[in-house]
């Protein structure tokens, strides 16, 4: 295929969109699969798959566990023919009924899955693509089980798994992402493989190659090869000191007080696993493109209350193109946040910065960014 479409796909990838996915995770408190935040939280994925142009569903698999959350995008041309990204989206710490951020593990890599799905939004695939955050990976791959089980027992042409666990934490010189397969597991090899020629060509990530003897049961990936399926997985080659705590939060590289991320190192992923997603589904625009009736572009119309608490409610005149932006200022003219609204035309800030914190009363100013042009609206949050 043209690899022009792969990388205008891979360009889209962006660590602004990849931090506010991390965020917008750790707002759940806890992620935790037993807990009703979780299911929350599956809900919000799915949604945002849907947002992205997939069909969904939430997969239960167990009473009192948190469903996983399934995106589909039906192939085109061999749907029968199916690859799928995952990345566990449930999380544990030592008061996990309380709260685990799990920024590290695995709100990055439900992140790569989520912001492929937003880079190929308008795209179509000749094979299908399912995206999925799994529920019960902590309590021993459950969902993951389950829902691999489910596709052997119905015959499912599973050409290929790629698995996200824990790819944005890696500090200077060690951040390099470990792909790894297994030799007893049939076909993984040439797929770390594959991956790593993408990677080289489409990304600057530093990567390693690792070929387990024996499968190991370290993460969702191995549910697939327990069935049968050829199956990858990313993760880091730097452990985050904060693995499996409360510790486990959001903050920039080297940021003291707390876990951190590296953005930078995990956008890298993500544009390995589009390019590898675009050219392994076929990707293509959709035919017939150019014959849709032209859709002006999304407009911020309003912002309510105009002075007032938090929430504050903003209505757009449509929904927000993929390339677009949302954002909101303080009375200084300095970016406190940015909101994720892609697909959507309301949008809601609870007056907090992006690291969650309440900002302080006062003006602010509220910005539409789509290509071509900008909207404003102010309004004076109130405490
Ligand atoms: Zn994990």
């Amino acid at each position: 295929m043209d690899d022009s479409l792969v990388r205008e796909l891979v360009s889209r990838v962006s660590g602004d969109t990849v931090e506010s996915l991390l965020v917008r995770m750790r707002q759940f408190a806890t992620r935790y699969s037993s807990t009703d935040s979780c299911f929350r939280a599956m809900e919000w994925v799915r949604s945002r798959f849907e947002a992205w142009g997939c069909s969904t569903y939430l997969d239960t698999f167990r009473p009192g566990y948190a469903p996983n959350a399934v995106g589909i995008k039906r192939g085109t041309l061999t749907p029968d023919a199916v690859f799928v990204v995952c990345g566990h989206t449930d999380a544990t710490s030592e008061i996990p009924f309380t709260l685990t951020p799990g920024s590290e593990d695995n709100a990055s890599g439900t992140a790569a899955v989520m912001e492929l799905c937003r880079a190929t939004a308008d795209t179509e695939f000749e094979n299908t693509v399912w995206f999925i955050g799994f529920a019960g990976e902590e309590q021993g791959l459950v969902g993951s089980d389950s829902f691999a089980r489910q596709a052997a027992d119905r015959g499912d042409s599973i050409v290929l798994a790629v698995n996200f666990d824990m790819i944005s934490y890696g500090r200077e010189n060690k951040d390099t992402i470990v792909i790894y397969g297994a030799r007893q597991a049939p076909g993984s090899e040439q797929w770390v493989d594959f991956f790593i020629a993408q990677a080289d060509s489409f990304s600057d990530l530093k990567h390693r190659k690792t070929m387990e003897y024996i499968p190991q049961a370290r993460s969702d990936h191995y549910s697939f090869w327990k069935y049968g399926f050829p199956a990858i997985r990313g993760g880091y080659s730097d452990r985050t000191p904060h693995y499996h705590s409360t510790g486990d939060t959001i903050g920039p590289l080297y940021y003291a007080q707390c876990g951190t991320n590296n953005i930078p190192m995990e956008a890298e992923v993500i544009k390995a696993l589009v390019a590898t997603i675009a050219k392994l589904g076929g990707a293509h625009l959709p035919v017939g493109i150019e014959q849709r009736p032209h859709r002006p572009a999304a407009r911020l119309l309003e912002v309510r209350p105009t002075v007032g608490p938090a929430p504050l409610s903003l209505r757009l005149s449509g929904p927000l193109s993929m390339n677009s932006t949302l954002e909101v200022y303080d009375a200084t003219g300095s970016l406190v946040r940015r909101l994720d609204c892609s697909g959507c035309s309301t949008a809601s800030w609870d007056g907090t910065d992006r690291y969650s914190r309440q900002l302080p009363s006062g003006i602010y100013l509220f910005r539409v960014n789509v290509p071509g042009h900008s909207s404003v609206a102010r309004a004076v949050l109130t405490r």
